[in-house]
């Protein structure tokens, strides 16, 4: 008979079919979405593990991209028309009703499953994790970024070109935001129509792959625990919508800080197996270098090539 405490993967190419094909694209806040989580959780429960779900709700990337694209191209219009000496406020004011606006947005129901396997006397923490909602073909702009980006220069052009008219040294002020806006709108409009993405997809390996070895990882583990060590198992839903579930699990704190968090995300294509060191432009965030080596060691024994990448946002 098979060692049943093996990593099977017949086993997880089963979850991928289930996942991308059976149940078939998984957007968050759709039924796609909740019925893989449904079947995550019945999975989890089959191997005995103590299974929660926690709920959050969130605003759609789509949505936000629309009403952002639209706030930036009204302001613009308007810093043009309104007096100069108004344009600082409109900004200001486009910014406040940005962040008001969000809230009131309509929002979509998504969730985390967590699963855990106690330790008698628990040393050691490790989580492994990976998104189970699927990709929307959308134009990927980091919508917080991007205004983050944005603002701020457009702040300091707006108070330049206002310094400048004061002193009567440029042409006509709507003239400077008529060419300024050339430049603009078609980002605006390119933000705009990229909110309409339709194509949408199953999501076989971003992430259904990072799903199943999760999936098959907790099966054999449960049947033969490692000792002294809490594990967690988790599957975020809204990953493709700006990380939504990871930052919901984050802010209610449930993982103590010593917690080794292994996230795997597309692991299902190439012979290359790439450990992300941090992310940020400015490089602030940054993965144990530690746990990279140790990831980097057991890649190479396991036949594939281990590459280190940064992401940038
Ligand atoms: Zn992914």
């Amino acid at each position: 008979m098979k060692n049943m405490t093996e990593f099977e993967p017949r086993n997880a190419f089963e979850h991928i079919d289930k996942l991308a094909y059976e149940i078939g694209p998984r957007l968050a806040g759709t039924r796609g979405e909740r019925a893989a989580s449904e079947y995550i959780k019945g999975e989890f429960e089959r191997y005995g593990l103590k299974t929660q779900v926690q709920e959050f709700r969130f605003v759609s990337r789509s949505a936000k991209l629309k009403v952002t694209s639209v706030l930036f191209a009204a302001v613009f219009i308007a810093v043009a028309l309104l007096p100069p000496e108004f344009s600082i406020v409109a900004w200001l004011g486009a910014l406040g009703l940005w962040r008001m606006l969000e809230k009131v947005m309509p929002k979509h129901s998504s969730q985390n499953i967590i699963a855990t396997l106690k330790a008698q006397k628990p040393e050691k923490r490790v989580a492994v994790t990976a998104h189970y909602d699927s990709a929307q073909c959308l134009v990927n702009y980091k919508v917080h970024l991007v205004v983050k980006l944005m603002f701020l220069p457009l702040l300091a052009v707006n108070s330049i070109i206002l310094t400048l008219h004061s002193l009567e040294l440029i042409p006509a002020w709507p003239m400077v935001w008529v060419g300024l806006a050339l430049v603009f709108l078609p980002v605006c409009a390119g933000m705009f129509a990229g909110g309409y993405g339709r194509k949408v997809s199953p999501g076989a390996n971003d992430n259904a792959s990072g799903v199943a070895v999760t999936l098959e990882v907790a099966r054999v583990l449960s049947e033969s625990p490692p000792e002294n060590t809490e594990l967690k198992f988790i599957t975020f839903g809204a990953e493709e919508q700006g990380m939504i579930g990871a930052k919901n699990l984050a802010s209610k704190k449930l993982l103590p800080p010593d917690t080794v968090v292994l996230n795997l995300d597309t692991v299902g294509v190439g012979s290359q197996a790439y450990i992300v060191e941090g992310n940020g432009i400015l490089r602030k965030t940054r993965t144990s270098h530690l746990a990279n080596r140790a990831l980097a060691e057991s890649i190479r024994q396991s036949g594939l090539e281990p590459r280190f990448m940064w992401a940038p946002v």
